[in-house]
């Protein structure tokens, strides 16, 4: 039977890529400056959050290079040109579904675009966690943020509460008190997890008063939030339940990694980090966490339950394109 042209024309073949690289935080832009000096053409596609969890902070003092600190939307536009430089193909968009069954390896878009890769690294970071209230649903965009530096500016001259007692707690309470009346820090233990340096600061800020062993149980307000019902030593004689008057609630409680996409094919922790063999980018495969997946490498905060530090997420993507360039050799 003779074959129709006219449908021949429009047969669409998949793009095929060498190097896909899925998220653009201090891991992914560092794998794509890598990968394209390697010349892998990498294709980067940047997820929900261009930048990653950088572009929501203050000044970053802890990255070498930037004896003054930095901004870390500089930081992370500055990494973003440093990769296009290299002929990186920055796409916006996020992966929605994988199939890691077979090779060439395929992802799929939001937009529905399909994609086919003989290697993928994985540097998709951490989202913010949320206590799981549902006033935090009901007033989300109304008092409920887990972005200090995007929504602070909402804040001037209110009165706030912050989540947490980790480093990041710390620090978004240090910035919202150069914009607010009252920063009340709600801690569930009777400490503070962050570091010494920030606790000092905290402490130091007069605006800034940390209430130990509290938990949050709602909030309430009419047209956004007015206060939160909090309690006090819970569960102890003494348990003190009362209402703290606020304006605004952000939550700093820590991190979830971006993986569930992964899930059916890449080996998680209970958390939801991805598994690693033996300290390598090399992914470990859900069917057998013992064995890598061939040409998947993780990068990044993704993979890191540990350390969650920009430097390391950077030098970790470094790893990846490496391992991803030493793999394509052997193809
Ligand atoms: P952390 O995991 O370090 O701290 C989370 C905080 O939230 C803890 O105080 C924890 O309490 C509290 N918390 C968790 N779940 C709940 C809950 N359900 N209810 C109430 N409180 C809760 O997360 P961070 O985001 O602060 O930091 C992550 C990593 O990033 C750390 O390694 C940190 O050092 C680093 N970091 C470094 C910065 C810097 O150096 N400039 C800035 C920001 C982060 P508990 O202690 O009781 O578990």
């Amino acid at each position: 039977m003779e074959s129709n042209p006219s449908i021949l024309t429009f047969q669409l073949t998949m793009e095929h890529q060498k190097c896909l690289i899925i998220g653009s935080g201090p891991a992914g832009y560092t794998a794509a400056i890598y990968a394209g000096r390697a010349n892998l053409s990498p294709v980067l596609y940047c997820g929900l959050q261009m930048g990653g969890q950088l572009t929501q902070t203050t000044t970053v003092e802890n990255f070498p290079g930037y004896p003054e600190g930095v901004d870390g939307n500089e930081m992370m536009m500055q990494l973003r040109q440093q990769a296009e430089r290299f002929g990186c193909d920055m796409r916006d968009g996020i992966i929605e579904k994988v199939d890691f069954s077979k090779r060439p390896y395929v992802v799929t878009t939001d937009r529905g675009v399909e994609v086919e890769a003989d290697t993928v690294i994985i540097a998709t970071g951490a989202s913010a966690k949320y206590l799981g209230l549902d006033d935090e649903k009901k007033y989300n965009g109304m008092g409920v943020s887990a972005c200090a530096t995007c929504d602070g500016f909402f804040y001037r001259k209110k009165t706030v509460a912050v989540v947490g007692g980790g480093d990041t707690a710390c620090e978004e309470a240090i910035y919202l008190a150069q914009l607010c009346k009252k920063v009340y820090m709600i801690v569930r233990k009777p400490f503070l997890r962050a570091s010494d340096v920030m606790q000092k600061r905290v402490f130091d800020n007069e605006k800034i008063e940390v209430l130990f062993e509290h938990n949050t149980l709602g909030l309430y307000g009419e047209d956004g939030v007015e206060g939160a019902h909090v309690v006090r030593r819970k569960g102890e004689p003494d348990e003190e339940r009362y209402d703290l008057p606020i304006d605004g609630f952000f939550l700093a409680i820590g991190h979830k990694p971006n993986t569930d996409v992964f899930r059916e094919f890449v080996a998680l922790d209970e958390t939801g980090y991805i598994r690693t063999i033996d300290g390598t980018p090399r992914v470990a495969s859900a069917a057998d966490p013992t064995k890598a997946l061939p040409g998947v490498f993780a990068a990044g905060d993704c993979a890191d339950p540990v350390y969650r530090q920009a430097i390391v997420a950077a030098g970790s993507g470094c790893k990846a394109a490496l391992e991803a360039e030493r793999y394509l050799q052997t193809l």
